[in-house]
């Protein structure tokens, strides 16, 4: 299937989360996908925030939500937080627009006031219970035996609406029927209606449900395509439905594959949290009356590119060997309709790849800046930038993480704390000091101080004595670096200054 037809409207496309919490990355996973089908078609991405359910608001999750998309640059052209022509683009705010749609629906026999109590229907199912159904439904059929105006007298129906009693509105589902759809990327989908319950749609306080207010949004917003997880495709026989019911023609669909968790044994939640060692959100989370904490990709070293094209991948791929792409890029190559059906396992490995190729890719003063934000976390003293620059790059090779740079290459930023003691025993014997005192008189009488230059006294120190570089390489290491991995200590000491390669193997010397 084409994800346009021909003959459409401007693509218009809408990330929908409810701020039920903190956005699990499959969320931006979806918003990403919305963003990229947008861009691609020179359409637009917009923002609405889906919480009628009042019950499960979350204080601080839109704010979340918000920051989340705006750390990972998926702008929206509109929408809650931007603004736009459809605003309110919070659905609570748009309450009393709602109404009149439930209203249609009444009047065009396609809905109905139902009157049963929350504790009628509970005794209802208990009933179904006991007598071996647990999946009781008010549909089709039930609905025949119910307190709704489709069974009750007109005028009983009008003297409880005068009286102020309790209903709610409910979608009259036809009895007999196979809804039938084309999703971009799962192709047919069929479900019969004795499959669908008589979805409320309209709840007694007014508010619509998730249902009546996704699919009046999405047309009042104009949205031609609808791409939301999969979790999503059960009710979409019902939204089809509701666009037949108020004559409106219904957008495009695809469903998103799951993701699921690395083992591939089931879907990748929310709860799964840090259990699995790693974030499942984009960003820390903290829950001001639960106290409830998790941690996020931001904060854990991400950068907002890797962790986009990381996301990217999990559901589609290029058709090529191709996997670093930037956001431009990503616009250019992702195609809907090459989503992948099937569930995509989540792996922190491929994750971390990922960050270690953008970072790889980072010009040295962008690398920089992120070592100085980090020396600064620290409190480590921040060397000028030249400095900076120079022992980014040095000490990239190893990085995973812009703090990784820290932490395999604290010795670039002061003198080493300690000594490594495993190799020290290994490595240093009591000649070594002897030794490393004759290579620093050398050093010191070198008339200019460079890599090349401590290399070459350095190697014919070698000759000189017979001594093998594997014996003596490690005690100069150890000496100014505390440490025998990293790279070339002669690079390292160039970039350290004579001055300070000196005073450290005199320090190491004197100690050990
Ligand atoms: N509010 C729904 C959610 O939280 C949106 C589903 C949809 O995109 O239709 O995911």
């Amino acid at each position: 299937m084409n994800e346009i037809p021909l003959s459409a409207r401007p693509v218009r496309v809408r990330f929908a989360p409810s701020p039920t919490g903190p956005l699990h990355m499959g969320g931006v996973r979806t918003a990403l996908y919305n963003y990229l089908f947008a861009k691609k078609h020179g359409g637009a991405f917009l923002l609405r925030i889906e919480d009628t359910d009042q019950a499960r608001f979350v204080p601080g999750a839109e704010e979340y939500i918000l920051e989340s998309l705006r750390w990972c640059g998926i702008v929206p052209d509109e929408g809650q937080g931007v603004g736009g022509p459809h605003a309110p683009y919070r659905q609570s705010e748009r309450k009393p627009m709602y109404r009149q749609y439930a209203q249609q629906l009444l009047d065009s026999e396609h809905a109905y006031y139902a009157f049963d109590t929350p504790e009628e229907l509970e005794a209802i199912r208990e009933l179904a219970l006991t007598a071996g159904n647990p999946n009781w439904q008010y549909n089709s059929i039930t609905r025949g035996s119910m307190k709704n105006s489709l069974t009750l007298p007109a005028e009983e129906v009008e003297r409880r609406l005068a009286s102020g009693e309790a209903y709610v509105v409910r979608a009259k589902i036809p009895r007999n029927e196979e809804v039938k759809f084309q999703d971009i990327i799962r192709g047919w989908v069929s479900v019969h209606t004795l499959n669908l319950d008589d979805k409320v749609l309209l709840k007694g306080d007014g508010m619509p449900t998730y249902h009546l207010a996704n699919v009046v949004d999405d047309r009042l917003m104009d949205i031609t395509h609808v791409i939301r997880g999969e979790e999503w495709l059960p009710s979409a026989p019902l939204h089809i439905l509701l666009y037949r019911f108020f004559q409106w023609e219904a957008p495009g669909f695809a469903h998103l594959p799951l993701l699921l968790r690395p083992d591939g044994n089931g879907k990748l939640s929310k709860r799964d949290g840090d259990r699995l060692g790693f974030p499942v959100f984009p960003l820390d989370w903290h829950n001001s009356e639960t106290g409830e904490t998790a941690s996020g990709y931001r904060e854990r070293g991400f950068l907002p590119e890797a962790f986009l094209n990381m996301l990217a991948f999990l559901g589609w791929n290029p058709g090529d060997n191709r996997e670093v792409f930037s956001l431009a890029e990503l616009i250019d190559a992702f195609q809907l309709h090459k989503v992948h059906k099937a569930g995509a396992r989540f792996d922190f490995e491929k994750a971390k790849w990922f960050n270690q190729q953008f970072l790889r890719n980072l010009p040295p003063a962008s690398l920089a800046h992120l070592l100085k934000d980090d020396l600064l976390r620290r409190g480590v003293a921040v060397p000028a930038p030249a400095y900076l620059e120079k022992a980014a790059v040095l000490l990239l090779d190893r990085a995973v993480f812009s703090s990784d740079l820290y932490e395999n290459g604290s010795y670039l930023f002061h003198a080493p704390a300690h000594y490594d003691a495993e190799m020290m025993s290994k490595k240093w014997t009591a000649d070594s000091p002897a030794r490393l005192r004759i290579l620093a008189e050398r050093f010191a009488a070198l008339p200019a101080f460079s890599a090349e230059a401590a290399e070459g006294v350095f190697k014919s120190y070698l000759t000189e004595t017979g001594l093998g570089f594997g014996i003596l390489g490690p005690v100069l290491r150890l000496a100014v670096n505390g440490v025998t991995v990293g790279p070339s200590v002669f690079d390292i000491m160039a970039l350290l200054g004579r001055e300070e390669s000196l005073k450290r193997i005199h320090a190491a010397c004197d100690a050990n």
